[in-house]
């Protein structure tokens, strides 16, 4: 089915990349939060980065113009019910998605898919709790989305086929890659990733290496772009936190077991950078590490 308006549920750091890649792309978008201040940041980061992109000479000045004037915004739900494919990019929380589904349902068309943003949520129980679970999907973009590549398609137990091609058709029409996974906790980027993280949260507990040293060996050592603890704090801590919990819970393995150290710092509200502290201290030019 053809996709021209795309409805996105949650305005904050995801939410906001998404709108940009989507109207950038040419569909008409229309953002929804349930906080104005957080709608009007969105709209200025948008701005931000699209203007970034064209002084790089990645897009004209008109083409940054052209995709402002696609994004609308909105704090009023049913207002998206006309779209043709919602993202909700909401807050990571079971009751927060599920409340917003229950809330758009009544006024959806009964062609709209709705695809959820979540890092590790099942998209089969989601999806069960919707009027359409055929046409419910798991649409993972990596932040920060107008940079990052991949997105994760991933198939709820009920997902028909023609969603999925449906999908499959708009990943490639923002210019992204697509990866298929299916529904089991965190998928496959979270499953390799923040496991590989909660170790290096354990490297640094156990004192095999300090935060610099750890992060100095991935990178220089096995190539990464950025080091583990430094990637933690981009993510958000309680992020990877959450993400542990969910395939600790999941998969019901003690190898998923949560770092208590990890655990530490989110109950110290040391978030990483959101909250200018976790592995690293932002308040100075240079970050320090806490560790
Ligand atoms: P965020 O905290 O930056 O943004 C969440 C937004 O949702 C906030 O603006 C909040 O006001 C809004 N919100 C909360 N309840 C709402 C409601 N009922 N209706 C409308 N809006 C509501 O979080 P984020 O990092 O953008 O994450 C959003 C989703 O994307 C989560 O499911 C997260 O797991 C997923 N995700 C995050 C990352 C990442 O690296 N941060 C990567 C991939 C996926």
């Amino acid at each position: 089915m053809a996709i021209e308006t795309v409805g996105i549920v949650g305005a904050g750091q995801m939410g906001n990349g998404i709108a940009h890649v989507f109207a950038l792309a040419g569909y008409d978008v229309l953002l929804n939060d349930i906080s104005e201040d957080g709608l009007r940041k969105a709209l200025e980061t948008i701005d931000k980065n699209l203007e970034r992109q064209a002084s790089k000479g990645k897009i004209s000045e008109a083409t940054k113009t052209e995709a402002l004037a696609r994004i609308g915004t909105t704090m009023t739900l049913s207002d998206l019910g006309q779209t043709d494919l919602v993202i909700e990019a909401a807050t990571e929380r079971e009751t927060v998605k599920q409340a917003i589904f229950e809330d758009l349902l009544p006024h959806l068309k009964p062609t709209t898919i709705l695809a959820s943003n979540t890092s590790s949520i099942s998209i089969t129980r989601l999806a069960s709790r919707t009027d359409r679970p055929e046409k419910f999907i798991g649409l993972h973009f990596m932040n920060p989305v107008p940079v990052m590549q991949l997105v994760e398609i991933i198939r709820g137990i009920a997902t028909d086929q023609a969603t999925y091609e449906t999908v499959l058709a708009v990943v490639e029409s923002l210019g992204k890659t697509s990866a298929s996974a299916e529904d089991f906790p965190a998928f496959i980027v979270n499953r390799i990733l923040v496991p590989m993280i909660n170790e290096a949260v354990y490297t640094l507990y156990e004192g095999v290496g300090n935060v610099r040293s750890i992060d100095l060996s991935m990178k220089l050592g096995a190539n990464h772009p950025m080091g583990p603890l430094e990637l933690a704090d981009f993510i958000g801590l309680d992020t990877c936190l959450a993400i542990m919990n969910v395939l600790y819970d999941g998969l019901a393995d003690t190898k998923y077991r949560p770092c208590p150290l990890l655990t530490k710092y989110v109950e110290a509200g040391w978030l990483g950078r959101k909250t200018g502290k976790g592995f690293y201290d932002y308040s100075g030019p240079e970050p320090v590490p806490t560790r």
